[in-house]
């Protein structure tokens, strides 16, 4: 029987590999690139469209959504076929070049098409590097480590890119956020550069495609993971009002300056930090599922707070609330996204977790691609009111789901029938036959080749699988 280690393993002793290092760093300052230009996208899409800031970011963030989920499958399909350093520098040059392109824009539709430059740059970096990852680590254990890694990594962004771009508002104008996201970009290529790379994948796991197909029928027939499903939507509903809607609430109605919306987003950033800080050994003490279920409902509340706050008179009062409604929302999301990478881990067979975690990377994007164009356009249209009420209904609807398929009691051994034929006689040593052809174990139970349904508990008897 394999052993899955479900609590997290420790991330630290990757750091000694030192190609990984160089490339995660790389990552690391891309990431904190691409989280830099989200502040001063903001800031400029206000300084040219106003009060339809909304609307604008909505449909940047959308775009943006529809290259991840279009362009990164294709190319990962395709990625081995090209020399992956130089295509990597290649990437990085590309979106620093963008970036600095960007404080020179006057007209809308330039964003537009500057962001679907530099998405389609980092949609074909992210898979492409993922792609490397196992060739540089061959142990499977390291590799899990840093897909888990690479998920801390973009949480970590999330919460101290807003920071950084505070501190930084305070002392310079917006339009030198670009050059420091250039900077960002640059430093990766270099890493990049630096790093021994091989050219073609030893492993052949399949395409892209194949990973995501195997990655979505582990969603599927997971009940937990269904669950999680529920929760990215919760995520994506009340980020996306972060994201989306800070700079014209701050401006338009707080009356507040570029470092106010810095502000309202550091602060988003700050309620990230303590939870995600303060989370691991709640995790192990209590599971992931109350974690991630007190999380969403912390959302749903953030979001409720948010629409009361819409229709409230203004007063000075609004800014403090404002502070508090926008870290309850950070720690929210802090408290359902730290937990998703041990529950995909514990979801999954070591061979599938990179389908898995393919799997969660499309998904997630998708629910953002719902919810971005409503928190954009809906603004724009009919005001924070609607717009936040409706994505409060959405995100109650998520963690609605989230409750009704992820079962309170979710033990990691279930027992289970076989029919003899369906699976490797070897894995039935333990079993105990109980009918003619059928037998029954008990083990660790993730969906795979042999375990293709969840078993169901009917009237006290353990269900078939096959
Ligand atoms: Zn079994």
């Amino acid at each position: 029987m394999r052993k899955m280690p479900v609590a997290a393993p420790t991330i630290t002793s990757l750091f000694t590999h030192r190609d990984y290092l160089r490339l995660f760093t790389a990552q690391v300052s891309a990431l904190f690139g691409t989280g830099l230009t989200t502040v001063a996208l903001g800031l400029l899409a206000y300084e040219l469209a106003g009060a339809d800031a909304a609307a604008v970011l909505g449909t940047a963030l959308t775009i943006k959504m529809m290259v991840y989920v279009t362009v990164a499958p294709i190319v990962a399909a395709y990625a081995h076929r090209f020399p992956r350093r130089l295509f990597l520098v290649g990437l990085n040059t590309i979106r620093a070049g963008v970036v600095l392109a960007l404080p020179f824009i006057d007209q809308i539709w330039q964003i537009y098409v500057l962001i679907a430059v530099l998405q389609t740059a980092s949609a074909a970096f992210t898979p492409t590097y993922q792609a490397v990852i196992p060739d540089i680590l061959p142990d499977e254990r390291d590799y899990t480590r840093a897909l888990s890694a690479a998920q801390l990594a973009a949480t970590m962004e999330t919460l101290l890119s807003p920071m950084l771009a505070a501190a930084a508002l305070s002392v310079i104008s917006f339009h030198w956020l670009f050059v420091g996201t250039a900077v960002g970009f640059a430093i990766s290529a270099v890493l990049v550069i630096t790093t021994r790379i091989p050219d073609v994948g030893a492993i052949t796991e399949g395409t892209f495609r194949d990973r995501i197909a195997v990655g979505m029928r582990i969603f599927a027939a997971t009940p937990r993971l269904r669950g999680l499903l529920g929760l990215n939507l919760v995520v994506a509903a009340a980020g996306s009002v972060i994201m989306v809607n800070t700079v014209n609430y701050v401006r338009d109605t707080l009356g507040g300056t570029q470092s106010g919306v810095a502000m309202l987003l550091a602060a988003n950033g700050f309620g990230t930090l303590i939870i995600a800080l303060s989370l691991p050994r709640v995790i192990d003490r209590l599971g992931a599922r109350p974690v991630m279920v007190a999380g969403a409902a912390t959302l749903v509340v953030g979001l409720g707070s948010a629409v009361a706050l819409s229709i409230a008179d203004a007063g000075e009062w609004r800014w403090g609330a404002a502070v508090a409604v926008w870290a309850v929302v950070g720690a929210g999301t802090a408290a359902v996204l730290t937990p998703t990478g041990q529950v995909l881990r514990r979801s999954s067979q070591p061979a599938d977790r990179p389908a898995l975690f393919a799997a969660q990377f499309s998904l997630s994007h998708l629910a953002w691609l719902i919810t971005y164009p409503i928190a954009g356009w809906l603004t724009t249209a009919a005001g924070f009111t609607t717009t936040w009420v409706t994505l409060a209904v959405i995100a109650g609807a998520g963690i609605t789901v989230a409750l009704r398929t992820w079962p309170r009691h979710d033990p990691a051994e279930l027992t289970h029938l076989h029919e003899v034929g369906t699976i490797d006689p070897a894995r039935l040593a333990d079993a105990v036959r109980v009918a003619e052809r059928l037998y029954q174990h008990t083990h660790e139970f993730v969906i795979d080749a042999e375990h293709r349904r969840w078993p169901t508990r009917a009237a006290g008897q353990p269900a078939m699988v096959g």
